[in-house]
């Protein structure tokens, strides 16, 4: 970092000021502001190799978060906000001329309110303090993925994040009831709605979610809590084909009568690299071409494991599944959600390695997976290539371990191409971040393109929080 006397109110520069580094520690306090060696020796998350900002700052309040956006803008400093740092797609990348934000000093849970059922939080809570924290009053916040050790609630809502729960509860979008900004010039938007009904006009908390810290920063929740299952049943079930796949979701989803909270696929591939000799206990044979994590939630176990048990055995009369193995214990739960969650091996075994999250109807992902794995296998004759993800979602991961780093955009052609065509989207729950800026259009018009550069010049007319991260702002109003 290059430290210089430049005032507020100058153009942009490639060096930060100084001053405004005094101005910072003011604002949150000595040990607030990180500078040299202690940015670069800070965890840059599991997708960047080094955080590489001119400082870190870490705020307490939202009010510590206003005075640093209002002094940030005085000064046309970019910023970059830092939730858990779990994101897949380089949405907390900084320059060396930009400060990060990092939000994990706000991590109070401020009140859980068990009539209401409602929890108040400071966005930097992670997620799974806060599920364990709910374990206490019998509630349960029902967000959950793989990330859940790290990421924050905050990160969540910056990136409506989805997961494992979706098909039953719904993204993030669908869990906040509350929200509180600090917009780039320091205002404090506060709209810490309790209700689940609120058609006041329009929905301004929608606005920050889903926005990757482009819009505002988000420093306070309140998020709508559900009561804690009382019962699970979980299984994983091997399957001869993608329609078997399409029919048991239905099925299960019948059968279970609203019990149904995860329908996660594995596909051959991905089954063998995490079922190796020496990594986890393989519960089924390797040789199907479908495997699928079925999971359960109700309120009586007796009860709701009987009708889970009576869901499967009509699966397999039906044809639909050739063999299962339910959990009986929480050790054998955690096995099977292992196979799924576990990404080290694949991330080893796929070299360089490609991680893609993209949605499509369900009628058209064995065409979809067909012709990516084909194009695939034309570029890269030796190239792997595994699909798993949140199937009842219409959502799919693909692994892909091909070429070389500098084939890149060649690899991401075969993954995205494919998807113009038939409406899908470049992004399930990731969001576009840095990585997927290039493959934007394939998603979105460019009339939606424009309004979301006008909303950005709306609320961030210097293009100082987190700048070029889903789009330029000035790339868009020209196509209308
Ligand atoms: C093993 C693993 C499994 C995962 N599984 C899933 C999954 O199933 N579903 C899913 O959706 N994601 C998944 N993820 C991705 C990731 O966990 C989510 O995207 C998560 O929501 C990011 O939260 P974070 O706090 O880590 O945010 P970060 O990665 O720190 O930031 C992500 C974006 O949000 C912005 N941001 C963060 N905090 C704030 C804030 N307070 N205000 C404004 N902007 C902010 C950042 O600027 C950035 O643009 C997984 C990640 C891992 C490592």
């Amino acid at each position: 970092m290059t430290l210089t006397s430049q005032a507020p109110g100058t153009t942009r520069s490639s060096q930060v000021s100084a001053d405004l580094i005094s101005e910072l520690t003011r604002i949150v306090g000595q040990g607030g502001v990180l500078v040299g060696a202690d940015v670069t020796a800070r965890n840059p998350g599991f997708f960047m190799d080094q955080i590489r900002a001119a400082a870190i700052v870490l705020p307490s309040t939202t009010q510590q978060v206003s005075q640093i956006m209002a002094l940030c803008n005085a000064w046309s400093q970019p910023v970059v906000v830092q939730g858990g740092m779990s994101g897949w797609v380089k949405a907390t990348e900084t320059r060396s001329n930009e400060i990060a934000l990092s939000m994990e000093r706000m991590n109070k849970i401020e009140k859980v309110d068990p009539y209401n059922r409602t929890a108040t939080i400071q966005a930097g809570v992670i997620l799974e303090t806060l599920q364990k924290h709910l374990e206490d009053f019998n509630l349960n916040f029902p967000l959950d993925l793989g990330g859940r050790g790290s990421c924050q609630l905050g990160g969540n809502a910056a990136t409506n994040a989805g997961g494992i729960r979706v098909i039953r509860y719904g993204m993030m979008r669908e869990q906040v009831l509350g929200l509180e900004a600090v917009l780039p010039d320091g205002q404090i938007v506060s709209s810490l709605n309790r209700m689940i009904k609120n058609n006041t006009g329009y929905d301004l908390k929608q606005l920050f979610i889903g926005s990757e810290g482009t819009l505002g920063v988000i420093t306070r929740l309140v998020l709508r809590l559900r009561e804690q299952p009382r019962s699970n049943n979980t299984a994983i079930v091997s399957l001869d084909g993608f329609d078997q796949v399409a029919r048991l979701l239905r099925h299960m989803d019948g059968a279970l009568g609203g019990q149904l909270s995860a329908f996660e696929l594995i596909d051959n591939n991905f089954y063998r690299v995490n079922t190796a000799d020496g990594r986890h206990q393989p519960p089924l044979s390797p040789d199907s071409p479908f495997y699928v994590i079925i999971e359960a939630l109700g309120a009586h176990q007796e009860r709701d494991t009987e009708l889970f048990e009576g869901s499967l055995a009509q699966a397999v009369e039906d044809g639909l599944i050739t063999d299962a193995i339910i959990a009986k214990s929480e050790r054998d739960r955690e096995g099977i959600w292992n196979i799924r969650e576990d990404l080290e091996y694949i991330v080893k075994d796929f070299q360089p390695f490609y991680a893609f999250d993209v949605s499509l109807p369900v009628g058209d992902m064995e065409g979809y997976m067909s012709e990516v794995g084909n194009r695939l296998k034309a570029g890269w004759a030796e190239g792997s290539i595994a699909f798993l993800g949140h199937v009842g979602d219409g959502n799919l991961h693909i692994a892909i371990g091909a070429g070389s780093e500098n084939e890149r955009h060649d690899v991401e052609a075969c993954v995205y191409e494919p998807l113009q065509n038939i409406g899908g989207s470049v992004s399930a729950e990731h969001g576009i971040g840095l990585e997927k800026k290039p493959w934007f259009s394939i998603t979105r018009s460019s009339t939606e393109r424009a309004l979301m550069a006008r909303l950005k010049q709306l609320l961030d007319p210097q293009n100082i929080l987190n700048p070029g991260k889903i789009f330029e702002p000035g790339d868009f109003v020209k196509d209308t």
